[in-house]
């Protein structure tokens, strides 16, 4: 029996239900195996996402208990995202540098969610662009500490915390920085806040260094809801949240074609201004 000699890597593909993105997947199911490249959900070492930002960011969660085997590269079915280094006419640019990868790779943080209960139990959860919390029936009231000590007492919409990466997403339409995904960061952003004579947070986005801790206890029983990247729970009985860089980073296939951050920034939100 002739056996086929493998590349030895093992790729899992994941994509969106959109017929374009089922199209991509065809191909560069394909390609793959022509090129030898071992097919397989479970314990994979580069992880394809096909479809945009939202899609990496599922494939994250899908794959998020083995961040220190895997690898991630996104192909992006619209315009470049800024998780994705692909476009969907660069299938075979893509099979051909996963042929020549030599295991190198772009690691930035993620953000590690604890919520404990009123009864004491815990939830531990990683978000790659942020953890949200809000409150939907009325005003939420929370404290919020960072590194022990009592910062304010937030009154509003709610808070985000954001990764670097995801500091382009919800952190920056709440008027957040944009920060380089190589500084080690966390940022708080406001929803809403309210400021009057009587009620007064600080206002502006805090960016917050890799080893402090961040803590939000709600000061109103109620439901509350948390969003961590495209997940949303409700939770009524919040006792607090802390917030820390994870230990754990995100690695991406170092690519050739990895295009640079400010050119995502600027294609992604200013784009070629006629002058
Ligand atoms: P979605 O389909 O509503 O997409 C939201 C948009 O955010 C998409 O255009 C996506 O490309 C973009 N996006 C995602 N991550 C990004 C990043 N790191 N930098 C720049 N843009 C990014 O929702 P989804 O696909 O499920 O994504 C969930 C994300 O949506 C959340 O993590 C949050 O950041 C974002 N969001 C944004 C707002 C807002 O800007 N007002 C509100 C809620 C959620």
């Amino acid at each position: 029996m002739i056996q086929m000699r493998t590349t030895g890597k093992k790729v899992s593909i994941i994509r969106n239900r959109k017929r374009q993105s089922e199209e991509v997947f065809q191909q560069l199911r394909y390609k793959l195996k022509k090129n030898n490249f071992i097919l397989t959900e479970k314990h994979p070492d580069i992880v394809i996402s096909i479809g945009g930002d939202g899609m990496l960011l599922s494939a994250f969660h899908k794959y998020e208990s083995q961040l220190d085997r895997v690898r991630f590269v996104g192909v992006h079915t619209g315009h470049l995202g800024f998780y994705t280094d692909y476009l969907d006419d660069e299938i075979d640019k893509l099979v051909e540098n996963l042929k020549y990868d030599t295991g190198a790779k772009v690691s930035y943080p993620i953000l590690n969610v604890k919520v404990t209960f009123e009864n004491g139990d815990t939830k531990i959860m990683r978000a790659l662009n942020e953890a949200t919390i809000k409150r939907s029936d009325r005003t939420m009231v929370a404290d919020l500490t960072i590194n022990g000590v009592h910062f304010e007492r937030f009154r509003g919409d709610g808070i985000t915390v954001s990764t670097p990466t995801g500091s382009t997403a919800y952190n920056k339409s709440l008027g957040g920085a944009v920060l380089h995904p190589t500084i080690e960061a966390l940022q708080i952003a406001e929803i809403a806040s309210l400021n009057n004579r009587v009620y007064r947070t600080l206002g502006s986005s805090i960016i917050v260094p890799k080893k402090d801790k961040i803590e939000i206890t709600p000061s109103r029983p109620g439901f509350h809801i948390l969003s961590v990247d495209n997940s949303t729970y409700s939770y009524r009985n919040i006792a607090h949240i802390e917030y820390q860089i994870d230990n754990h980073k995100i690695n991406f296939v170092a690519s050739p074609s990895h295009t640079s951050f400010w050119n995502r920034v600027k294609d992604a939100f200013i784009g070629d201004i006629d002058e």
